[in-house]
């Protein structure tokens, strides 16, 4: 980001635009649709879904409300992150509806704001921020999931353009996006498997591209198997250098981790907070009396209180140059595995405060808060394993931050 750096706000000043961010989204926050949303931009499954999510990151934009930080002759706003905080916490508070186009807020601009020319910035920025453009990511492939390095898709020079051939799956946005953020092998014969990979910026709505749908265990749809049979796409899609697609693809998972300085802010889910655990808790019964008064069921309230109380200054402690200079991702790496397998653990908690209740699903009327608990639950693992399973994050910070022997 080119730009100088911005001045941070004083305390008055950030008072005033949190004013003016509540007040506005009070008046803007949209009516709940007469369809069911989903928990997060990775369950998006039919078009008035995707369409209310998608008018509704519009405006927000429109009014200035995201990409607070990024450059404004990009279409950012050119300001201090204190501001995008402020927008982030207000939007949160206001249970407003996320943001849909998150691959292209949090992981594809980011990287290209950092890594691509003047020219793709120009293309693709102000763009992703309207949610006008669409971002998916191809990373994983059927063989290749967290074995990244290994991927197979291969993209071959034909003059003037990349041949692409393979398969990429998991695309979640597939069926919406535009563009993928897309690692492909251009060189077979290198050395290493991380040495013959390159980084594109695909167009995915062109010839030679099958998206297939795949059904989630909650009956949900949201990511795609996504096919390239000779899929053509122009010669300087690449993002960086060819041969050099490993490095961007760690610059873009660092994001997608949880590097938020470069993201362009909103919220990427519906939120699950202890407290709407704790007024579940108020609601349910456990012989013939509230949980709630269960010593059991407040002694192990009182421990996700803690945790979330830790995790959220985990995320001001990520911030510290202090802390991280030594070891820069530590902080964020951690965040994300113990962030991810928290809410999982509570949601797995609000289903056990429903007794036999929690057998029910969506679509029965006797399934407490509509079955939502048990929909947000399964949808719970999808963070525990994208970006990074929590094994693979658990490996990552055994070896590079505690130093432990390398795992095979
Ligand atoms: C909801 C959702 C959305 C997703 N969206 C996208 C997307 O948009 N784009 C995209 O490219 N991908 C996406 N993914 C894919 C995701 O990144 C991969 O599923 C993930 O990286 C794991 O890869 P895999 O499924 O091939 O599992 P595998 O790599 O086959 O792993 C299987 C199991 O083995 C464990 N394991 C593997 N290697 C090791 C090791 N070295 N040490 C210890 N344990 C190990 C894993 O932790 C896991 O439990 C999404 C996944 C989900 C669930």
């Amino acid at each position: 980001m080119s730009e100088a750096t911005p001045a941070r706000p004083s305390p008055e000043e950030l008072d005033a635009f949190r004013t003016e961010v509540r007040a506005w989204l009070k008046d803007n926050k949209p009516e709940p649709p007469d369809f069911q949303l989903p928990d997060s931009f990775m369950e998006v499954g039919t078009p008035e879904q995707f369409e209310y999510l998608r008018a509704w990151q519009h405006k927000v934009y429109e009014a200035g409300y995201i990409g607070l930080t990024w450059p404004k002759e990009y279409g950012g706003g050119g300001l201090h992150g204190l501001y995008q905080g402020v927008v982030n916490r207000e939007m949160g508070a206001a249970n407003v509806p996320f943001m849909v186009n998150i691959i292209g807020l949090m992981w594809a601009g980011p990287v290209i704001l950092q890594l691509g020319t003047h020219a793709q910035k120009q293309r693709y920025i102000q763009k992703i921020l309207s949610a006008e453009e669409i971002w998916c990511q191809g990373f994983s492939e059927p063989g290749n999931g967290s074995d990244l390095g290994n991927a197979q898709t291969t993209a071959v020079r034909d003059g003037d353009e990349w041949v692409l051939n393979g398969t990429k799956i998991w695309t979640s946005l597939g069926t919406e996006a535009k563009h993928m953020i897309l690692l492909a092998r251009t060189d077979p014969g290198a050395p290493s498997k991380y040495k013959g990979l390159t980084f594109f910026l695909a167009p995915v709505d062109i010839p030679g591209v099958h998206k297939t749908p795949i059904q989630k265990m909650t009956g949900e749809y949201g990511f795609n198997e996504t096919r390239f049979e000779d899929a053509r796409i122009p010669g300087d899609s690449i993002l960086g250098r060819e041969g050099e697609g490993w490095s961007v693809a760690m610059a873009t998972l660092m994001f997608e981790r949880g590097a938020a300085e470069g993201q362009a802010g909103g919220l990427s889910m519906v939120p699950l907070r202890v407290d709407d655990v704790v007024q579940l808790a108020r609601e349910c019964k456990r012989d013939g009396r509230p949980a709630i008064e269960d010593p059991e069921v407040r002694a192990e309230l009182v421990r996700f209180v803690m945790e979330e109380r830790a995790l959220g200054l985990c995320q001001v402690r990520q911030r510290i140059p202090g802390l991280v200079t030594e070891r820069p991702h530590a902080i964020m790496m951690m965040n994300k595995l113990v962030g991810t397998e928290f809410r999982r653990r509570l949601a797995r908690f609000a289903i056990s405060l429903q007794g036999a209740n929690g057998v029910l699903y969506m679509g029965d009327p006797d399934a407490p808060d509509g079955g939502h608990w048990q929909r947000n639950y399964m949808n719970a693992f999808s963070a525990t394993i994208g970006g990074g399973t929590s094994q693979i994050q658990k490996n990552i910070l055994g070896e590079r931050v505690l130093g432990l022997a390398k795992s095979y």
